[in-house]
């Protein structure tokens, strides 16, 4: 069933989910970006907020109306609740040792993009873990970095989802066309006295979806990347990137489905306490590579090059689908504006 929500629907929505015991996490603008933190009601989403993207460049801009979800991806992701960037596991006091890791909360997401949901199917695959409730929100416009069409993960949302809109701002007023993906969000439709949506509200909004497809920034070349990486070890290209690249790791750290991480040991003063504790690390860090005697990739191009052969093709051979699902966020928080789609398209034409 196809179904409509108004705003007072998808407040109504939050509210039952949180009644529920969910925590949500939705959109909120802070800090000049269009982050992720727990919502309330719709009153913290981002009304007439969008977002200007291109490589090196993320601002937010004011829209001409009041649509919530008309921004592409932000500096955040899902992983940043799915796998937290720190996490303390162990501590011990005079030698007893006991669990400090927090259960994770009941989180229901909302707002999620198409290329996201496609992340967080891969993320939940690589951890062995159950996706939260999902309220996807289907993309209507693509951002400047956007390319997930090419990756095959939008724009229209892949499966996954409890609930997928699609936001309409038009002069029939502020509405969400609404499709259940699984019981439960179904059940909340159902419960919400969502009223069904007429053919013609359900086809223009799939309309509207299909034709976003035609807008992305930019594309991935149509070549099999998982070949074309592996037949480009040795090019010449990774030193022409290894010229821009910063080794930073901003890429790994927005990516949403970058998962890698390292384990500290911290121990007090006096000795008789001590944490174990895991954070986020970056393939770009050159002790992400220490095996015994050293680090083996200590070239930024051998970094460059670990991190798009395993993104674009390797990640193929462990998982059976691509890392990349096209969101665009390493290309528009890199501080060089490498872009990687730039990238995989000189190594297609061979270009040094
Ligand atoms: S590609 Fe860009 S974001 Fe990634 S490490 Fe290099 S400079 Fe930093
Ligand atoms: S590699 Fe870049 S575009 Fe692909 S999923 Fe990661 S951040 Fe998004």
């Amino acid at each position: 069933m196809t179904a409509v929500l108004d705003l007072a629907g998808l407040d109504a929505l939050i509210g039952e989910l949180r009644f529920t015991g969910h925590v949500v996490v939705g959109p909120v603008l802070r800090d000049g970006a269009i982050t992720l933190a727990e919502v309330e009601s719709v009153a913290d989403l981002p009304a007439g907020w969008g977002v200007e993207t291109a490589p090196g460049h993320y601002r937010v801009r004011r829209r001409g109306d009041e649509a919530v979800f008309g921004h592409s991806a932000g500096p955040l992701s899902w992983k940043n609740f799915l796998h937290p960037p720190r996490r303390a596991l162990v501590a011990s006091a005079e030698g007893e040792f006991r669990s400090i890791a927090e259960p994770r909360p009941r989180y229901a997401f909302l707002g999620v993009r198409p290329c996201d949901l496609a992340a967080i199917g891969k993320l939940c695959q690589v951890l062995g873990d159950r996706a939260p409730f999902v309220v996807a929100a289907e993309c209507t416009e693509p951002g400047g970095v956007c390319f997930c069409a090419s990756m095959g993960c939008g724009p229209a949302a892949g499966p996954g989802y409890d609930i997928a809109l699609v936001e309409r701002v038009d002069e029939e007023g502020h509405r969400f066309v609404a499709d259940a993906g699984s019981a439960q969000g179904l059940f909340l439709l159902d419960w919400l006295s969502a009223r069904p949506a007429t053919p013609a509200e359900a086809a223009a909004a799939r309309s509207e979806v299909a034709d976003a497809a035609g807008r992305m920034g930019r594309a991935m070349p149509e070549v099999d990347l998982r070949d074309l990486l592996a037949a480009n070890r040795e090019s010449p290209h990774w030193q022409d990137v290894a010229e821009r690249c910063l080794t930073c790791g901003n890429c790994t750290m927005v990516c949403p489905t970058c998962f890698c991480v390292t384990v500290e040991d911290v121990t007090s003063l006096a000795g008789g306490e001590a944490e174990r504790r895991e954070r986020w690390a970056s393939c770009f860090e050159v002790d992400f590579s220490h095996l015994h005697g050293g680090a083996v990739r200590t070239s930024p191009a051998a970094r460059y090059r670990q991190w798009l052969t395993h993104k674009l093709g390797t990640w193929h051979d462990q998982f059976g689908t691509s890392g990349c699902v096209g969101c665009g966020r390493c290309v528009a928080w890199c501080p060089a504006g490498i872009d990687v789609t730039a990238e995989a398209a000189a190594l297609a034409r061979g270009a040094p």
